[in-house]
């Protein structure tokens, strides 16, 4: 069998030893240091083994990593774009005397040897310098800068790979292909000109009209090759995406176009990505490969993108010639009212106005259950995105209550646990303080560490009701500011997060306070009781705050319910 298009390098390089090697490596990683990798590196082992990053043997030692960074070359001169790196932490290497020709056997999360790593190279990399080199910036607001700057490791490690097996995957196995699997698919169809399509989102009406003109135009069969991996923070998820990439397939003529998914990490590193997803590509068997308009891009706080609309077309042209896929350009393609659909922005009818819908909207317009035009997408991808991004009166939400002992929290808690229970939409946990600390964290005591420590799982449990959509009702003290901000991100991930601040001032709390608890930490007898001799870090920005002196618990509890309902995660709601 002949390969259609010669692998980048001239091999495709399967990493994976045979059934006797893996079996001796086996047994002898028992005696290795373990390394366990993260999930960047994970993504990266899988694709340096199946040979999508060839002709990478392994992680780059120190002179190709260099070359890399500069000039986007590997030591022999090869174009390679991208650093593939193994970062560790200092201790790991003086720990287990690591140096040249040591072996480590990395594992994945649940403890699996993947592959083995005969060490060649360990340095200090300057991230900075391989950030502005590979980023073309230092700004944290790159996803990979701040990743680099802030999540990586100081020593890398460079050496080669030998793998016990291919990782697995279990969702969709019917679209998982390593680059010998589409080779062989290729020329078992007769497939000799074959267009990969990267991307990174749900395949909206532009995608998949950018795909079909990119394989109309080049005469060629069609892979859409979707990232699956890593891609940029915020992104939707890959498994919804890949059900609107299933959904949107029959769009598509079955003969001609295939759905291969592609486990890779991106870095969102514009110019240098475009090139390296063309050589990946080229591994996979592609012979053509489009760049649009900012392609793998990304912007800064402001809105500000890192990286010309066309700068990523232009890079990757410097290094065409040694390439043997070729690159599809295209323009900008935006929707004309005129055509009733979508075309190159200088073919779109003058004085148009573009219509654009980013993905951050989108996901807003979703959850808020905003109606999305048919110029943007197709039924049949919304009805996926509407599933994970249900409208509000659909989402799960945390109600956290925080204030001072006595100030309230339990009561109206138990009021608004009451009210939704009658009104029965959702099912209603009620995470009481006392309750979560008899259950959850009984061994807990009062300090700052111990107070953390039990709103954070407070604040676990309340993420998964959240998630599997039902409401959360949270009654802590809660006394830390950060705290309640790491546990308002969790949730807002999944859901609502509604915070209250039971901003009863502390003489009325005192005169309320049933056990007395008050009294006795004043007289001393009990320590860390907040709002005596312990801090309460009133939260700036509460969604609701209710100071109840004049009020009753009754109408506490309603202020909470309409907040609920104007913000749209409760219908109208009968009032008490
Ligand atoms: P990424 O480039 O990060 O993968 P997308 O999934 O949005 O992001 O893009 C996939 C491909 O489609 C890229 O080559 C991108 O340049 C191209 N593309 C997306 N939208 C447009 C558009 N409106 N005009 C031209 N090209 C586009
Ligand atoms: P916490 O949970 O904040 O420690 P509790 O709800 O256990 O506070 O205690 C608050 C006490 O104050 C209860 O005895 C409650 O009946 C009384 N109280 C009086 N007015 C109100 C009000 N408007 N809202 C809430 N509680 C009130």
């Amino acid at each position: 069998m002949t390969d259609l298009v010669p692998p980048h390098g001239g091999t495709l390089k399967d990493l994976v030893v045979d059934e006797t090697r893996a079996q001796k490596l086996k047994s002898e990683a028992t005696q290795m240091p373990d390394w366990d990798l993260t999930e960047r590196q994970l993504w990266d082992v899988e694709l340096l083994l199946n040979g999508a990053f060839s002709p990478l043997e392994g992680f780059l030692g120190k002179e190709g990593y260099n070359k890399v960074v500069k000039d986007a070359r590997l030591a022999d001169g090869t174009v390679w774009p991208m650093p593939i790196t193994l970062d560790v932490t200092d201790e790991f290497v003086s720990n287990n005397l690591l140096e040249e020709a040591s072996r480590v056997a990395l594992r994945s999360p649940e403890g699996l040897v993947i592959a083995i790593l005969t060490i060649t190279d360990i340095w200090r990399p300057d991230i900075e310098w391989e950030a502005k080199n590979v980023l073309g910036t230092t700004s944290t607001d790159h996803p990979t800068v701040h990743k680099l700057l802030h999540e990586t490791n100081p020593v890398y490690v460079g050496g080669t790979l030998e793998g016990l097996e291919h990782p697995t995957h279990h969702t969709f196995q019917e679209h998982r292909y390593r680059p010998q699997e589409t080779r062989r698919l290729f020329t078992k169809r007769g497939w000799d000109r074959v267009v990969g399509f990267q991307t990174r989102n749900p395949m909206h009406r532009v995608h998949c009209a950018l795909a079909s003109r990119a394989a109309r135009e080049t005469e060629a069969n069609l892979l859409i090759h979707p990232v699956v991996g890593e891609t940029k923070p915020g992104d939707v998820d890959h498994f919804t995406r890949t059900r609107c990439y299933k959904a949107v397939l029959d769009r598509f003529n079955p003969q001609t176009t295939e759905l291969a998914l592609l486990p890779l990490a991106m870095r969102m590193a514009g110019p240098r990505e475009a090139l390296w997803h063309a050589i990946i590509r080229q591994n996979y068997g592609c012979s053509h490969f489009p760049i649009g308009r900012d392609h793998a891009g990304c912007s800064d706080d402001d809105g500000k993108d890192f990286y010309g609309p066309y700068e990523a077309q232009e890079y990757v042209g410097r290094f065409e010639d040694e390439l043997d896929i070729e690159i599809v350009r295209f323009e900008e393609h935006v929707y004309s009212e005129k055509k009733q659909g979508y075309v190159p922005k200088s073919e779109a009818e003058e004085g148009a106005t573009f219509k654009y819908i980013s993905g951050t909207q989108l996901r807003e317009m979703l959850k808020s259950g905003e109606k999305i035009p048919g110029w943007f997408s197709y039924p049949e991808v919304l009805e996926q995105l509407r599933e994970r991004y249900p409208s509000r009166q659909e989402q799960g939400f945390t109600v956290f209550f925080t204030g001072l002992p006595s100030s309230g929290k339990s009561t109206i808690a138990n009021i608004v646990n009451a009210k939704l229970l009658e009104h029965g939409s959702r099912p209603v946990t009620l995470l009481d303080g006392d309750i979560v600390r008899k259950n959850l964290s009984s061994e807990l005591g009062f300090s700052k560490h111990d107070r953390d420590l039990n709103i954070r799982r407070i604040g676990f449990v309340a993420s998964e009701i959240t998630k599997n959509r039902g409401i959360a009702l949270c009654a802590n003290i809660a006394p830390y500011q950060e705290t309640r901000r790491q546990v308002r991100d969790l949730i807002e991930e999944v859901g609502g997060f509604i915070l209250v601040h039971v901003d009863t001032p502390v003489e009325v709390c005192k005169k309320r306070d049933r056990k007395g608890l008050y009294e006795k930490a004043e007289e001393g007898i009990i320590d860390n009781f907040t709002g005596v001799n312990d801090p309460f870090e009133a939260p700036e920005n509460p969604e609701v705050r209710l100071d109840t002196t004049e009020t009753t618990p009754e109408q506490a509890a309603n202020r909470v319910l309409l907040h609920l309902q104007s913000e749209g995660f409760i219908e109208e709601f009968q009032n008490a």
